[in-house]
């Protein structure tokens, strides 16, 4: 079976549209610029991702604990934070294109080369001096805006965690090391947004900051660098397509020590999925500054006490489902025909079985209902008896089902069923009886990608 790369970024937006994982937002009026709205297909991979990270840092461990806070927080909490005096992007405007650019990637655009030559005709680039530019969204609460309270929408999630730490000190007795984790939407006035869901306004992000004693702190980032690299891997991504890449000493944010991103081959090149950051104590030390309260551990017992320090792993929902579906895009040819399959993971995969009647007549259909019927208390199914066999195959093949289930003639005699798979093709016949467990075996089984 030939497999090639030639995923682009083209193609994964078209199959999102194609197959309903990802609509343009507002399309009737002629769209909103990058906002993205999530179609049937795109909320139960995104749900499927979710679930994953929720399984790695709760499931599977007994030191991280869950939260889900506010959007709207303190006004205060983004003068702690930072965010209100140092989330700023410097712009500078270009008179002759009237584009706009951020000064920090003016190396890597068109214009912007002062005095260079506008592309594409004899006009000078004419750039305004930078004017910097806060990310965060503003609006008002209380009904008359004049009189209301100026807060902001949330630019990430992990201020919410520090806001709750004390809370999680107090009442649920955890004592470093520990995290909270937790998912949920953040805001960007982002200046240059773009690449399809790589880089939106609104976004979701999956944020767990760990509290360490301050000796522990390096020790503990070392781990949550492998650990979430070693997630990505597990869940299918092609080692080759991975990479942690350390901060360079100028790149660190103010508040952090040491930060590694882990990058991703996207289309676009190399790019931030996401980034593991040892934040020290720079945000606990300041909400206890600004808020007058204790942000400290103490250890009634031995006197110990300290402020804790913080590694941070912060991902992207939606960077994370467009690194999967690119590494799952393939192309292969079928008796002379070019299917398109994603080759997901089968945990990630939006519906699991598809149930599918060969032909719409002799019982066929009404012992495929009953298969569903069965199948969909354990796992995503789907039943389909529109068109051709074949066609419905490629249909599944391109949301990515990793098993169809065809009953057919035969099923109707000996209660026994094809379950064709995704990647190998592969045709095995298993007893109706059986179907559910030995589904659920393979969905359990460790899974490397067929792509080469
Ligand atoms: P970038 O350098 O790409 O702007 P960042 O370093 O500002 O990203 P963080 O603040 O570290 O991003 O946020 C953690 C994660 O949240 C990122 O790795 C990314 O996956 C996701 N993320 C951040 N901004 C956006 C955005 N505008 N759209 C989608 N995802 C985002």
């Amino acid at each position: 079976m030939a497999t090639t790369d030639l995923v682009t970024m083209d193609k994964i937006v078209s199959l999102c549209k194609r197959r309903g994982f990802v609509f343009q937002s507002s399309e009737i009026y002629g769209g909103i610029g990058s906002s993205y709205d999530y179609g049937h297909y795109g909320v139960l991979l995104k749900n499927n991702v979710k679930a994953q990270w929720w399984k790695a840092m709760l499931q599977e461990r007994d030191d991280i604990v869950a939260l889900d806070s506010a959007i709207i927080q303190h006004p205060r909490t983004w003068e702690a934070s930072g965010h209100l005096a140092g989330f700023t992007d410097p712009l500078v405007d270009c008179r002759t294109c009237k584009l706009r650019f951020r000064e920090d990637h003016l190396a890597d655009s068109a214009c912007g080369r002062r005095p260079s030559k506008h592309p594409g005709d004899d006009e000078q680039c004419d750039l305004t001096a930078a004017r910097d530019f806060n990310l965060m969204f503003e609006t008002t609460v209380g009904p008359v805006k004049e009189e209301g309270a100026t807060v902001y929408l949330r630019p990430e999630t992990a201020q919410g965690i520090f806001l709750n730490f004390k809370n999680y000190l107090q009442f649920s007795r955890r004592k470093p090391p520990f995290g909270i984790a937790q998912i949920g939407k953040s805001f960007r006035n982002e200046i240059t947004p773009g690449n399809f869901i790589f880089r939106t306004r609104e976004f979701e992000q999956m944020e767990m900051e760990f509290f360490v004693p301050p000796v522990e702190a390096t020790q503990w980032y070392e781990h949550w660098l492998a650990e979430r690299l070693d997630w990505y891997r597990k869940l299918g991504i092609r080692a080759d397509h991975l990479k942690l890449r350390a901060h360079d000493a100028d790149e660190l944010s103010h508040y952090s020590s040491a930060t590694s991103d882990v990058e991703y081959l996207y289309p676009i090149g190399w790019s931030e999925l996401e980034g593991i950051a040892n934040r020290g104590d720079f945000d606990l030390s300041r909400h206890a500054e600004y808020s007058g309260q204790k942000l400290e551990y103490h250890d009634g017992n031995t006197g110990e006490r300290y402020v804790p320090h913080v590694i941070e792993p912060a991902a992207g929902v939606d960077r994370a489902m467009l690194a999967f579906l690119c590494d799952a895009y393939d192309e292969d040819e079928i008796e002379g025909e070019t299917r398109t399959v994603l080759r997901l993971h089968p945990q990630l995969a939006p519906v699991k079985a598809a149930v599918l009647p060969l032909v719409r007549k002799d019982g066929q259909p009404e012992l495929a209902l009953e298969i569903q019927r069965a199948l969909r208390e354990r796992m995503q199914v789907e039943y389909d008896a529109g068109g051709a066999i074949g066609r419905r195959y490629r249909r599944q093949d391109e949301i990515g089902t990793p098993w169809a289930i065809t009953v057919d003639h035969q099923s109707l005699q000996d209660r026994t069923v094809t379950v064709r798979d995704r990647d190998s093709l592969a045709q095995d016949r298993v007893a109706i009886d059986d179907l559910a467990d030995e589904l659920e075996r393979r969905l359990r089984a460790p899974w490397t990608t067929p792509k080469a």
